[in-house]
């Protein structure tokens, strides 16, 4: 029997704002333990929440860009539960009424665009942090880290729409581009801005019922997610070959060893006792607001993917490449801008550029070289002053040192050699030197023509003008 996956995911985004949703504690990442904390982020008792407008501002901005609804009435909810990450002994969430409901995100697969539904979106607060000694440590002590409680999380939920480990990390790669758009999460899934829950069953192929589903937690990378769910869609499709049945439990990926583990079942499920937060009013969003937030919403990934292949003449890979951020859009404009040739700024950027900033883990805001020092470089080559080959060198060193293209090929002598008659002199000692294989040429072996190239490069440290070397030597070996 065939089977397939079904898979819904709950991606938490940590917003970008500058202080937490209900206080004005800081959210910097990697301060000291419990230096950005306040009464009121701490659970004291007796402080009161204040909301913070950009919080409601960016899930209304990623909702809209996610195709949803935005509730005119959507209300805070209690989420109760005792962990010592959770001061107050419950989590500000949203329940029944969230910011933003039944949108979609189309990813594209195989190249085809396959709609992704959304069911809701809901602004919360994080938890701290603990942090447990080693084992085999003496004491064993365990410690928390409030720091990170009252940050603001959007949690985005998708209907079960995925059908493959593979369609999962493509809708969590596209959300991600377009969170990153919206400059309403920075992404980075190693420090935890970024995170998700896989919800995952299987079902005979044809079935419309789903199965039972495991929630699958803690892939903190895009790879994680796949292997976790690959793994974990094989557990279940050899489960039910075998005669079981799949348990309704949430399940932890232990990326070290590569196998997801049982944490807690059904019964131990926790009960929450959602109710309202009487603290906190409701959020009712009037119609100017949202359409201002509309209006602030930038050129989405996708449409300015389109617009690259229309405007540009690019090729659809090119594109989709150049769009990953809007940082490496901007750049590629500002280049072709100023050298208005895209294929070749395209092809410089992919594969110039991009080596080495990959190299060096750097992204393109960190890139030495600007498009106005690129495009410099660019016209040395069009006016012939250095080879294509060149360029490439000289591109490396001004990476490295930040110098203008102009100066490196000055102070390094890299001017190209176009001189017919310094040419000339080159070619005429090379043949001379070389009379066998000047022979096997004039008797028909015209693939020794190589090397003849090969050797004046070699003279020329790769100087020299390759259109004129073709000429002289196409004249000079005529029989
Ligand atoms: P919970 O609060 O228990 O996490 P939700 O109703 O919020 O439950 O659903 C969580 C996620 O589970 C959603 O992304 C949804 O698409 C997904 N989901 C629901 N049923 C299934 C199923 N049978 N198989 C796979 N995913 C499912
Ligand atoms: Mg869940
Ligand atoms: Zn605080």
């Amino acid at each position: 029997m065939e089977y397939e996956a079904v898979i819904g995911l709950e991606v938490h985004a940590q917003l970008l704002t500058k202080s937490k949703i209900f206080c004005g504690c800081t959210t910097k990442f990697g301060a000291d333990p419990n230096t950005n904390t306040c009464p009121v982020c701490l659970g004291m008792p007796g402080v009161l929440p204040v909301l913070n407008k950009k919080v409601v501002e960016y899930a209304i901005k990623t909702g809209l860009a996610l195709n949803c609804e935005i509730s005119r009435h959507s209300v805070f909810a209690r989420k109760n539960y005792f962990y010592p990450d959770l001061p107050k002994g419950y989590q500000v969430s949203q329940y029944e009424l969230p910011v933003a409901i039944g949108g979609y995100l189309d990813i594209e697969v195989d190249n085809k665009v396959k709609r992704i539904g959304i069911t809701r979106a809901h602004m919360e607060e994080d938890a701290g942090k603990l942090m447990h000694e080693i084992e085999g440590a003496v004491t064993g002590h365990s410690y928390v880290d409030f720091n990170r409680t009252g940050v603001p999380l959007l949690e985005i939920v998708s209907e079960p729409d995925i059908r493959s480990a593979e369609e999962a990390v493509i809708y969590l790669q596209t959300l991600r581009t377009i969170l990153r758009y919206l400059e309403v999460c920075d992404g980075n899934m190693e420090e935890g801005s970024l995170r998700c829950d896989a919800n995952v069953s299987v079902r005979p192929k044809g079935e419309e019922d789903f199965g039972t589903r495991a929630e699958l937690k803690n892939m903190n990378s895009f790879r994680f997610v796949k292997t976790a769910l690959e793994y974990e869609i094989k557990r279940q499709i050899e489960l039910l070959e075998s005669g079981g049945t799949v348990a309704q439990e949430t399940r932890l990926w232990d990326s070290s060893q590569g196998i997801s583990i049982s944490m807690r079942g059904k019964e131990e499920a926790h009960d929450y006792r959602y109710f309202p937060d009487p603290d906190l009013v409701p959020i009712e969003p009037n119609d100017a607001w949202i359409e201002k937030i509309k209006k602030s919403l930038p050129e989405l990934p996708h449409e300015k993917k389109e617009r690259f292949e229309r405007k540009y003449s690019i090729p659809a890979y090119d594109s989709e490449v150049l769009t990953s951020s809007r940082a490496l859009a901007d750049y590629f404009e500002e280049c072709v801008q100023r050298f208005p040739q895209p294929k070749t700024v395209a092809n410089w950027i992919m594969s110039e550029v991009l080596k080495l900033l990959k190299r060096d883990n750097r992204e393109i805001e960190n890139c030495p070289v600007t498009p106005e020092q690129l495009v410099e470089l660019f016209q040395l080559m069009e006016k012939g002053t250095i080879s294509g080959k060149i360029a490439k060198q000289v591109f490396e060193e001004m990476y490295k040192t930040k110098s203008p293209a102009q100066e490196i090929v000055r102070t390094k002598g890299l001017e190209q050699v176009s001189d017919e008659t310094e040419l000339e002199d080159v070619i005429e000692k090379i043949l001379t030197d070389n009379p066998d294989t000047v022979n096997k040429y004039k008797s028909g072996k015209t693939k020794v023509f190589g090397f003849f190239v090969g050797q004046v490069m070699k003279k020329t440290k790769g100087k020299a003008n390759p259109e004129i070397v073709n000429k002289i030597l196409q004249k000079q070996l005529k029989p």
